[in-house]
């Protein structure tokens, strides 16, 4: 069955089994599910907190690992200072901790290799997660799929998964990495430090071969309306754009 047609999934306890600090505020967790799943790269999960009163609360978490990767599915959580679940993990989780997940869920922001490209990738800060599943998916997989990613952050060291996306880029091998730092000067000769604008999308296009078939945005509601938006006055089709907004 595939993963939009199952019914939702119930939820289950994973066992936190490794955590690694991934950029000032962003931590990496891995957990291993008690009953494994396999997920497409762009699901998430949900992630359910019982306080001992009883009070729960739920978040979702896109997967940033591969569907091969095989080592448990990692979550890369974002501490909001003033949040209720995300300070949870950074402040008090531990390795061998279980949590209740469920999962994977989504079936619409999903690409796999057979879906096939050239494939336009925006992210915002932490929205680059699922894109980031889509592209070590498409790697482990040895595809040549044309993938771009535009990935902005505020600074350089604030990009997630920065040296593992460098690295990727440094291979040539039709993945294009372009980043963009909205409050510091680029790094890389061919990176820009301003929000994404048309001009960025036009020029992210046009590393690809041929125009995008497939566009996927992620990130804040704010950063999803304005990235879609300059998608489109740069001449995406609405049709083929896909949006996950991370809400605030
Ligand atoms: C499909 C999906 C995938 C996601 N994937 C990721 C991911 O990979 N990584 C990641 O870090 N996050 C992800 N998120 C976001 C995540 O679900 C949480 O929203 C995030 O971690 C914040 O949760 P929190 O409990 O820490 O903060 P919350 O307690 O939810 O607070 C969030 C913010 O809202 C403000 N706030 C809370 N309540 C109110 C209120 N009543 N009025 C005004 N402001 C308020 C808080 O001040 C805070 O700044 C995803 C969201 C979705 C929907």
């Amino acid at each position: 069955m595939s993963a939009e047609l199952e019914p939702q999934s119930p939820w289950q306890t994973a066992t936190i089994i490794r955590i690694e600090k991934r950029t000032p505020r962003v931590t990496s967790f891995w957990f291993r599910p008690s009953r494994p799943f396999t997920h497409l790269a762009g699901q998430h999960v949900d992630v359910r907190l019982t306080a001992p009163d009883g009070y729960q609360a739920r978040r979702s978490y896109s997967i940033a690992s591969a569907p091969e990767a095989g080592a448990g599915i990692e979550l890369a959580i974002e501490r909001l200072d003033d949040g209720e679940v995300s300070p949870f993990f950074h402040d008090v989780a531990e390795v061998g901790d279980e949590i209740e997940l469920r999962g994977p869920l989504g079936g619409h922001f999903v690409w796999q290799v057979s879906d096939g490209g050239p494939v336009l990738l925006v992210g915002g800060g932490s929205g680059v997660v699922p894109l980031m599943a889509m592209v070590r998916h498409r790697t482990l997989r040895n595809s040549a799929v044309p993938v771009v990613l535009m990935l902005s952050a505020r600074v350089w060291d604030e990009v997630i998964f920065r040296d593992e996306l460098i690295a990727l880029d440094d291979r040539l091998d039709g993945f294009d990495l372009v980043l963009t730092l909205t409050r510091e000067p680029a790094k890389r000769p061919a990176d820009h430090s301003r929000r994404i604008d048309v001009a960025m999308v036009i020029e992210a296009i046009e590393r690809l071969p041929k125009p995008p078939a497939l566009a996927y945005v992620c990130g804040s509601n704010a950063f999803v309306s304005a990235a879609a938006q300059a998608l489109i006055d740069a001449g995406v089709p609405a049709g083929i754009i896909r949006t996950e907004r991370y809400g605030v």
